[in-house]
């Protein structure tokens, strides 16, 4: 039944050649095949007579039956080989199918092409040349060879280690070993020993620490190699095997399922496949052997418990179909007939090219997928399947062919649920050091084992990861608490990032910061928590207030521009009154008609005026004229606004207590060398510093580096205690969480400045983990959710003794709410200043002018005489009196000219709008 669909397949799929010629010539009644199989292989024979049975049975030929001649030859014998070659031909086979074994199967084939006779292998064959008469159905090694190189581009692979059994498997590795691009990867090729136990060999790859191994040896020895390869321990998550068997289907991999490694491989034939799967059942039910009229029922046993398909078999079995779909095409085309040739002979059979042409020129679809041909009788396009250990056995994952390379079919959520799966009751090892309050010891009266001995806020972390992955865990302290650095001299990691390099932890968590240079050599997951460098220092101390505290309100500045706008104001004061006309007052109000007037603006009262009124207790004297009211209207406004402000700012500053910090920024401290400073060593911070470019970090980081006894520490516990036993004299560069919970709980430090970068921390695992992406989903997920929030809260603001400094920290926290005020603060008001004064002069001259004008018209002087006169008075700045200005016909000295300026006499017109 199955040979039936196998069939359909075959005359429906293919051919070439049939179609336009009419069917008139017969075949003979029987064509002879022959079969030559290595002594032993029982396999390829049964697998070659069922196929020719099935052509025979379904009637594929007609009336043509298909007679196989079977040959058994000792492998690598090449001389007996020969003989049954020339038997075969002198029976007159129309094709020779086998051998399996490379040496005789080149003198089947020289032979074969003497006398033309087409010749079908089914075997792996590395030579790059075949004779004419032959086709090989085997996959083209450097077809295959391209397989195993897309696959290692495919994984991302950076390295690995070819393991092959002999140089055939070079062969196959051929195009991984050309290395196509340089630096693309690097390859180190190790050879199986022989014999049986492979343990060295596979304990010195894992000293190599190399986890991506390709395996290449006969499908056989397989299961063993990879059961001495769990025993060395080179078979865990983080190991990824390509297996170059294509039958990788016929090892027991049950061991290997649950131990976590990756084994990959690629298969042209699918055992799932109907067809495959029939011919399966007909072996198994004896079908097979009872058509073969195989009748040793001991063998028939033995051989029930094999899987009889192999790539071999099929292929075999596959060779059967391609030769009846050619012979088909050549009776259509000729009359053929057989012919008993003799080896010796100089006569060929006529149809062979014919036959091998049609051959090279078929596709069909068989057991072992697509077949086709080029013109040199390989078969280099086909597909393979990619398959991948799961815990459902092999399971397809993708498909390679040439054309498109290596193609994933499974999704981002197969590839995670395989994670995930694989995660689930694992125990992992994860490294830690110690930092309060992400991992600290427990405190407690019992005494306390295992993973019970630690807490913390990464511990309760681990704990909703493990709940949601499932997986189970132990911590282990890294020896001297170091983080990881990498050691300048030796170029070697330190710390926990060591440990995940060696393999001897699968996760490390803390406050593990994630930079360039880890992340080059390890992996880290998505950052549970955002921060950055800061300094940790003694709180400042308390001031005394200083006797000149008065002065504080306003900065320097400010009281420099009130001096001056308290001068400028007095003087503006004293001309615009000598300007006005109606500041020039009646000295004694009873005498109508006085011979001087008065100013009562001289310069010192115009001084006193404009402080009198600054202090807010005013003046025995007031201006008349509309400008100097407005001078000192603005003045006046500009006081109340002063006054207030600085009244208001002084309460402030008397209310705090000042704090006096010696730095206020890390500039700051690199500045001075007093105040030593330093952070922990083989950490992030020492790295930040060391790679800094910027300048003022460089000097920090050569005073650090420089400065005796050294300033770096093992902990961050050591760093805060050195703050605060060298009281004052010591700074600690932290990061800023750290730092925030320190102060939350130590009274006497505080954070100085702000964050000098920008970072986040993360957990770590071996490079090339599976586990990253789950565990960083899971992170996200958390993140999400506002766990990671709430553990932060819990930690740092609730537990130990967290709160402690509150009061203190608000206390601090109000000393910076009073600041004196600057400029900025009260520009606006020097600004109003400014602006009343403009008017106020503009005012004055308008008055001034307005009075020439009078004198001008009253005395019927010209206009511009009586301006320089009265200028040429007020400029002259000198007195504070004025003669009245009498009219010309009441002059004395009735000359008016003698009456101007020159002479110091001055009308008064009695005249003023104000009174
Ligand atoms: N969290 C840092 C680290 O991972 C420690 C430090 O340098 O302050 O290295």
């Amino acid at each position: 039944m199955c040979g039936r669909s196998s069939w359909s397949v075959l005359t429906v799929g293919v051919v070439v050649l049939l179609a336009h010629l009419p069917v008139t010539y017969q075949l003979p009644e029987v064509i002879k095949i022959g079969g030559l199989f290595d002594e032993g292989d029982l396999k390829q024979e049964i697998a070659f007579r069922y196929a020719v049975d099935s052509v025979n049975r379904q009637r594929i030929l007609r009336r043509t039956k298909l007679q196989p001649i079977i040959k058994k030859i000792p492998p690598f014998d090449s001389f007996h080989a020969s003989k049954r070659v020339c038997n075969l031909v002198n029976s007159g086979v129309a094709a020779i199918f086998g051998p399996q074994s490379g040496q005789t199967s080149a003198h089947v084939q020289s032979i074969c092409d003497a006398l033309e006779i087409p010749h079908i292998e089914t075997r792996w064959d590395y030579r790059l040349r075949r004779d004419d008469y032959s086709v090989n159905l085997y996959p083209h090694p450097s077809s295959l060879s391209k397989a195993y190189l897309d696959l290692v581009r495919l994984f991302g692979w950076k390295s690995f280690c070819i393991l092959y059994e002999d140089n055939e498997g070079l062969v196959r590795m051929q195009e991984l070993l050309k290395t196509p691009a340089p630096n693309e990867f690097k390859v180190s090729i190790r050879q199986l020993p022989r014999g049986n136990d492979y343990r060295l060999l596979l304990s010195e790859i894992k000293n190599t620490l190399e986890q991506n191994i390709i395996l290449d040896c006969k499908t056989e020895k397989v299961g063993e190699v990879l059961k001495q390869a769990q025993q060395i321990g080179i078979m865990s998550s983080f190991h990824n095997y390509i297996i170059s068997s294509l039958d990788l289907h016929l090892v027991s991999l049950e061991d290997f399922k649950y131990g976590g490694s990756n084994i990959t491989a690629v298969r042209l034939i699918d055992p799932d496949r109907d067809e495959v799967r029939h011919l399966t059942e007909d072996w198994q039910a004896g079908r097979i052997f009872y058509t073969n009229k195989l009748h040793d029922d001991d063998m028939i046993m033995k051989l029930r418990n094999m899987s009889v398909w192999t790539t071999e078999t099929a292929l075999m079995y596959d060779a059967v179909k391609l030769f009846v779909l050619a012979i088909q095409a050549l009776d259509n085309s000729t009359d053929v007939q057989m012919t008993s040739l003799m080896c010796e002979g100089e006569e060929a059979w006529v149809h062979g090219n014919s036959l091998i042409n049609y051959m090279k020129l078929v596709k069909l679809s068989g057991l072992t997928g697509h077949i086709e041909f080029d013109a040199l009788g390989f078969r280099t396009d086909f597909t393979l399947d990619i398959v991948e250990l799961s815990k459902d056995n092999l399971t397809k994952v993708g498909t390679w062919s040439r054309k498109t390379g290596a193609n994933y079919t499974r999704t981002y959520e197969d590839t995670y649920k395989k994670i995930v799966d694989g995660l689930q009751n694992k125990t992992l090892i994860i490294s830690f050091a110690y930092n309060d309050p992400y991992i600290m010891r427990k405190e407690s009266s019992e005494q306390l084992t295992g993973n019970d001995r630690y807490e913390g806020f990464c511990i309760d972390l681990l704990n909703e990861i493990s709940k949601i992955l499932k997986f189970n865990y132990t911590l282990v302290p890294v020896p001297g608490n170091a983080y990881g650095a990498r050691v300048k001299e030796t170029g070697e990691w330190n710390g926990m990032i060591r440990e995940l390099l060696d393999r001897r932890a699968e996760m490390a968590i803390t406050d593990l910061t994630i930079n360039f240079e880890r992340e080059q050599a390890v992996d880290f997951t998505m950052p549970f928590m955002n921060m950055g460098i800061s300094i940790l220092y003694k709180k400042p101390q308390k001031m005394a207030p200083s006797l000149f505290s008065f002065l504080s309100p306003l900065s320097l500045e400010v009281w420099m521009y009130m001096i001056t706008a308290y001068v400028g104001v007095s003087m503006l004061m004293y001309i615009l009154a000598r300007f006005t006309p109606y500041e020039w007052q009646n000295p004694h109000p009873c005498d109508p008609d006085p011979d001087t007037l008065e100013n009562q603006f001289t310069i010192l009262n115009c001084l006193w005026f404009a402080i009198g009124s600054l202090m807010q207790q005013g003046c025995d004297f007031l201006p008349q004229a509309v400008s100097t009211r407005m001078v000192a209207g603005m003045w006046w406004f500009f006081t109340l606004i002063m006054i207030s402000s600085y009244t208001a700012n002084l309460a402030a500053f008397l209310t705090v207590e000042r704090m006096e910090s010696p730095i206020e920024s890390a500039e700051d401290l690199a500045k001075q060398t007093k105040i030593k400073y330093g952070s922990l060593s083989s950490g992030t911070t020492t790295s930040f510093f060391r790679d800094s470019s910027l300048p003022t970090y460089k000097r920090m980081w050569s005073f650090m580096q420089s400065t005796s006894p050294s300033v770096f520490v093992e902990s961050n516990a050591d760093g805060v205690k050195r703050v605060q036993s060298e009281n004052g004299l010591y700074a600690y560069l932290m990061e800023s969480t750290s730092i925030e919970y320190v102060v939350e709980r130590n009274c006497d430090l505080t954070q100085i400045g702000g964050l000098l970068d920008s970072k986040s921390y993360g957990i770590a695992l071996p490079p090339g983990s599976p586990y990253t992406s789950a565990i960083s989903s899971t992170i996200l997920a958390l993140q999400e959710t506002s766990t990671i929030q709430l553990l932060k809260r819990k930690w740092w603001s609730e537990m130990n003794g967290a709160g402690r400094c509150k009061t203190d920290k608000e206390e601090a926290g109000g000393s910076s709410m009073a600041s004196e005020l600057n400029l900025s603060n009260v520009g606006g008001v020097f600004v109003v200043l400014l602006g009343g004064m403009g008017l106020a002069l503009i005012v004055a001259i308008g008055e001034f002018i307005l009075e020439c004008w009078d004198i001008a018209k009253e005395d019927q002087v010209p206009m511009m005489t009586v301006l320089s006169q009265e200028l040429r008075f007020v400029f002259k700045c000198k007195g504070s009196t004025k003669p009245v200005r009498k009219k010309a016909s009441e002059s004395e000295v009735g000359n008016a000219s003698n009456n101007l300026y020159g002479s110091d006499v001055y009308n008064y017109t009695g005249k003023n709008p104000l009174t």
